[in-house]
């Protein structure tokens, strides 16, 4: 009985992408041991000490639940089948500061991001004041969040992920680049030594370097960013620095985010809504002109048509022909005129 709510209340918290690709979730994956190959533990629940007893799939095999004898669980990752994912292939170029080559407007206008769930946690990079924002200053871009850090300081993984840049890189310096599962991207620039190579894994709080000032910087300190499909916002609507906690679990991203010189503004749930509804509206509207666009029909004259004969073939009163072409008149037809009959 213990076990079956502990199960259904796991899988609540877990993100709903998962859930969405089980095809037969719950199929028990070994008989009582854990793999040896799944070496990411993840998840808070560990306070258990009994031993493991069984181990379960939860979804697609990318996440295991493993239950311990004292009724206590914690997940583990499938990192085979993690590395198997869309995610870390699509556009998965070693070393490219920007592999994506997304028109912005071709993406969604709101984006709701998982950041955490129950299979993994946030490590803020520094709990500290931001010194320089994100957004532009002295007319120049800055896509980060600049981090005091002192050089030779451990440098830590955000979130889990893979790394996908491990390279000095223009004014980046020393840049770590790691891509998580829910597909966003964390920059860490500046460092003083990187410790982690193209491709491996890591989980939120693993040292992946040291603090420094290589690059285009004028003293120590850590470049932080995020970026989805190659674009940056502001990491500050996701993390508040000064609390070392992410704002919440769950992120809207606005498309509006990743413009340059967009920033983080604290919004009460009022605005949202308001700025929610106006974006709809838009959208609607957006899409009511092309399907009128889409819709425009001409026709074009030939000897010996008249404008209610058009008009009948059409399935159309002549007023309404009319109405579609406003300086047309109807006895001085022209053979090769476009009249409008939608
Ligand atoms: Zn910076």
């Amino acid at each position: 009985m213990r076990k079956i709510r502990v199960l259904i209340l796991s899988l609540f918290l877990l993100p709903a992408a998962l859930l969405a690709q089980a095809p037969d979730s719950l199929s028990a994956a070994g008989a009582g041991e854990v793999p040896g190959d799944f070496v990411t533990e993840a998840g808070t629940f560990r306070e258990g000490s009994g031993a493991p007893v069984d181990t379960l799939d939860i979804g697609d095999g990318r996440l295991l639940l493993v239950l311990r004898d004292d009724h206590t669980w914690y997940y583990i990752k499938n990192i085979e089948k993690l590395a198997a994912d869309s995610t870390f292939i699509k556009d998965w170029i070693p070393n490219s500061t920007n592999p994506y080559r997304v028109p912005l407007d071709s993406l969604p206008l709101r984006n709701t991001i998982c950041l955490v769930d129950s299979a993994s946690v946030f490590v803020c990079p520094n709990q500290t004041k931001v010194f320089s924002r994100f957004g532009y200053r002295h007319g120049r871009r800055h896509q980060g969040a600049d981090l005091p850090y002192k050089t030779g300081t451990p440098v830590v993984a955000a979130f889990d992920g893979r790394v996908r840049v491990s390279d000095y890189s223009g004014g980046y310096g020393n840049l770590i680049v790691i891509r998580h599962e829910n597909g966003l991207e964390t920059y860490y620039g500046h460092l003083s030594k990187r410790e982690v190579e193209v491709g491996d894994w890591v989980r939120a709080g693993d040292q992946i370097g040291l603090g420094g000032s290589t690059g285009r910087s004028t003293g120590p300190h850590l470049h932080f960013e995020t970026r989805w499909q190659g674009f940056a916002f502001d990491p500050e609507w996701i993390v508040d620095f000064e609390k070392g906690q992410l704002r919440s679990n769950v992120f809207v991203l606005r498309r509006s985010y990743l413009n340059a010189s967009s920033h983080y503004v604290p919004e009460s749930l009022d605005e949202e809504e308001d700025l929610y509804a106006a974006e709809e509206k838009i959208l609607a509207e957006e899409k009511r002109l092309a399907a009128e666009r889409a819709a425009v029909r001409y026709y074009t004259v030939k000897s010996g048509d008249t404008l209610g004969a058009i008009a009948k073939r059409q399935g159309k009163s002549l007023n309404a022909i009319l109405k579609l072409n406003p300086g047309v008149n109807a006895n001085k037809l022209r053979i090769g005129q476009k009249i409008r009959v939608n």
